[in-house]
């Protein structure tokens, strides 16, 4: 009988389709060109100027046959998200004709006149201008007619204006670090460590109409105003339960479109709240990872509207409902592919697994107030310590069996796993297999191990996940580069690395938390053991620029101080802004909307008691009165609230100088008075008639797909 298997033939044949991946460059390219671009692709060697011009041509033609008639250099600026100029390659001849061209030399630099991105003051110090350079590590592709050609985005004297640019210096400054380490242990094939991310994306979807009528959500992407509904997320019925058409339909076609770009979109699942959704692709390398995520964050918006829906990246959209987060997945892993985080079957391998092991549990501790600022913005504020997601607090979740051979390491100088009996010495013995099913099931945790990777999950839904990746990159880098310093001077190997793991699990284990982290109790024990709470963003950026960081920052050539700094800038430049934008559009909802529809609604109840007043009947008005009364206070106390709400926005934003203390004020006067602002709005809400209220509830919006 004849196999039908359409599906699958479909889906390989439209997977990846529209990258110039490495097979059609094998299929395109002249060998010694393939070649030599793999060389600079795989072992990052730099690239040679003709190879360039016939990688540009190939991609030319390979673009125009795919429909496109433009390019862009794609990069990521500071503002997190991407940005693209694009050009035709249309070449005008003297004939009146046109030809199409595009040189190596396009391909490899541009010059988007792009002067008004964030720079921190950057490009005041140093050049006006800034350029793009061709990043072949992460495969050009063609969307909306244009061959996309991913870049890194520099000043014309190199400091990195963008989020690519130290993610990929970080994966470097991690690959030398964790090859010295790997010779060490006697590895002599591998010569590059790439570090590998899966990122979990969480996101809701709402119906685009009632969208529409949020100006809230459309110009800050979360609500600032709404009740409670007498529905929330308390049954957990959404959770992991079938799709709505709607939805099933959205997530098919978004699939198909992520699949053509080569991002390997995996798994899809309603989530904790209603409305809630996560997608999860296949892991990558660090920056391929980002890339896609980036991808998929801007197709997911894309798809949503053609289904007539939203799609919220937003880490909060709506108070009282878990927020969306991103899930990190990381490991590190050879170039010829074994996974450094996977523990081993012999005591070799399993020496080794401890030693990177430790490195990470070591940086996350050392670290935790980069770490913590890595992923700090205003959107995360409202998620981190908000029991639904990891506190502030930055802790590392090991499981029951790990932790036990740690403290085994500890006491004896001699790792020995109790529950097997055996002894365990570092080199010599294996370690019990760990079960995977028993690391992962801790949620609480913001950094847990799970089997053979490490899962970071304090992300924010809407973040560029580069900032966290070159945070954890560089300091796992320094971490290792302390190890293979020592590693390499010592005379008894096996006796150092013993002694190594001693000291990390002495000094470190003060990070490893296996318990609940949204208890109370934590809180306090975290306190007790020393470890940071870094409350607010504001409170977490000037990590940036503290010494120490700047310290490994420089030693890894990842970023500069002056780098630092002028990031140090545009984060609380940026922080300061969304809370402006956040507060004048509460001030317009809230003078626009709702005032003027709690007055309506006191007006009905005045004209119904002295309608039935003038009946002349002798009928009760009581309840019109005592509605009337609670209505008006209400207003008033709300209307006093828009005054100081007005008051300290303008304060704020006429303090100039220093611009920590001004987004220390945003955060003190002015995010607070919002949400004193809010409750009397949100309690207006549950007292003006249903009819009369000027935009969709939460019950609306959330159940409304
Ligand atoms: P879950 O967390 O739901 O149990 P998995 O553990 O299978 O799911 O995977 C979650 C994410 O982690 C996926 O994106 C997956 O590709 C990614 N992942 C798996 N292995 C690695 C690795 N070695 N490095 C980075 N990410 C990985
Ligand atoms: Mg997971």
């Amino acid at each position: 009988m004849p196999k039908c298997n359409c599906v699958e033939i479909n889906l390989s044949d439209i997977y990846g389709s529209n990258v110039f991946n490495a097979s059609v460059m094998k299929e395109r390219l002249p060998k010694v060109t393939y070649k030599a671009l793999k060389k600079t692709i795989d072992d990052g060697l730099p690239l040679d100027p003709s190879v360039a011009e016939v990688v540009a041509n190939a991609m030319k033609d390979w673009a125009i046959e795919k429909g496109a008639t433009h390019y862009t250099h794609w990069f990521q600026p500071m503002t997190g998200i991407t940005a693209e100029k694009h050009d035709s390659f249309i070449s005008p001849n003297s004939d009146g004709k046109a030809i199409t061209e595009f040189s190596g030399k396009e391909l490899i630099k541009g010059e988007p006149d792009a002067s008004s991105f964030p720079s921190g003051g950057l490009r005041a110090t140093f050049e006006a201008r800034g350029y793009t350079a061709w990043d072949c590590t992460s495969p050009a592709f063609v969307k909306d007619s244009t061959l996309y050609i991913p870049t890194a985005f520099c000043s014309y004297t190199g400091e990195a204006l963008d989020k690519k640019t130290p993610l990929l210096r970080s994966m470097e400054a991690l690959s030398k670090q964790a090859v010295r380490v790997l010779k060490l242990f006697g590895n002599t094939t591998a010569t590059r460590v790439i570090t590998t991310v899966g990122p979990e994306q969480e996101y809701f979807l709402i119906d685009k109409e009632m969208y529409d009528k949020r100006k809230d959500l459309i110009y800050t992407g979360r609500t600032l105003f709404g009740a409670k509904p007498a529905k929330g997320q308390e049954l957990e019925d959404h959770y992991f339960g079938t799709l709505k058409e709607r939805v099933s339909a959205f997530m098919k076609e978004l699939d198909h479109e992520l699949w053509k770009l080569g991002v390997s979109a995996k798994t899809k699942h309603n989530e904790v709240a209603p409305a809630q959704h996560e997608i999860a692709p296949i892991f990558a390398t660090s920056n391929i990872a980002t890339d896609n995520n980036q991808l998929a964050m801007e197709i997911m918006r894309k798809v949503a509207l053609r289904h007539g829906l939203v799609c919220l990246l937003h880490e909060k959209p709506f108070a009282g409902v878990n927020g969306s987060g991103k899930h990190n997945n990381w490991s590190m892993s050879t170039n010829d592919g074994q996974n450094l985080l996977d523990p081993g079957r012999t005591p070799h391998e399993n020496a080794q697994f401890l030693v990177f092991l430790c490195a990470v549990i070591k940086a996350v501790d050392d670290y935790a107030d980069l770490l913590r600022l890595s992923i700090a913005n205003p959107g995360n504020d409202h998620r981190l310590g908000a029991n639904e997601a990891p506190p502030a607090i930055v802790s590392v979740f090991l499981g029951e069996q790990l932790t036990d051979i740690l403290e085994q390491i500890e006491k004896s100088g001699e790792a020995t796993c109790s529950k097997q009996g055996g002894e365990l010495k570092i080199g010599v013995t294996t370690l019990p297999a760990l079960p995977k099913d028993t690391t992962d099931r801790n949620r609480t945790s913001p950094f847990a191990f799970t089997g053979n990777k490490f899962e970071f999950r304090m992300v924010g839904s809407s973040a560029s996940i580069a900032d966290p990746n070159f945070i954890l990159n560089t300091i796992v880098a320094d971490v290792l580069s302390q190890i293979a310093d020592r590693l390499e001077k010592a005379k008894d190997f096996e006796g150092e690395v013993q002694q190594i793991l001693v000291e990390i699990v002495k000094n470190h284990k003060k990070v490893i938390f296996n318990g609940n982290n949204y208890s109370e109790e934590w809180v306090l024990e975290a306190e007790k053991r020393g470890l940071p709470n870094i409350r607010s963003t504001v409170d977490a950026i000037p990590a940036l620029i503290a010494e120490k960081n700047v310290k490994i920052m420089e030693k890894h050539g990842v970023l500069s101080k002056v780098e630092l700094e002028s990031r140090y800038e545009i984060q609380l430049e940026n922080y300061i802004k969304t809370i402006n934008i956040e507060a004048l559009a509460m001030l317009e909802i809230a003078k626009r909307q709702i005032l003027p529809a709690s007055i309506k609604y006191a007006t009905v109840l005045a004209n119904s008691i002295n309608a039935v007043k003038a009946t002349g009947v002798d009928a009760d008005t009581t309840t019109q009165a005592g509605l009337l009364k609670d209505l008006s206070a209400v207003i008033a106390s709300f209307k006093k609230n828009i005054q100081i709400l007005e008051e300290v926005c303008e304060k704020a934003s006429n303090a100039h100088g220093d611009t920590y203390e001004q987004a220390c004020l945003y955060r003190d006067k002015v995010f607070a008075q919002m949400a004193v602002l809010r409750e009397d709005g949100d309690k207006l809400e549950t007292m003006v008639d249903r009819e009369l209220w000027p935009m969709p509830t939460y019950g609306d919006m959330l159940f409304g797909v």
